[in-house]
């Protein structure tokens, strides 16, 4: 198995990227763009306490529930 420290997956280049939604690049495919943004998206909800699937509030006490769609909290 060859290691690849030096090579991480190409989705963590783009995590860092604030501009991933401006880019256009002919070479990406739809499908993984759209991959890599919803994921983006959730670590930006996360940070701010948010729910990671579509960013509403959460509610509830110990258990705590999106009160948007109503998934538990996944972090
Ligand atoms: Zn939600």
């Amino acid at each position: 198995m060859i290691k690849n420290e030096f090579f991480p997956p190409i989705k963590e280049v783009f995590f860092s990227c604030e501009a991933l939604e401006e880019i256009e690049c002919p070479h990406m495919l739809d499908e993984f763009r759209e991959g890599v943004l919803q994921e983006v998206k959730g670590r930006r909800w996360a940070s701010e306490n948010k729910c990671a699937y579509c960013g509403g509030e959460f509610k509830g006490g110990l258990i705590k529930k999106c009160s948007v769609c109503g998934k538990k909290k996944s972090y």
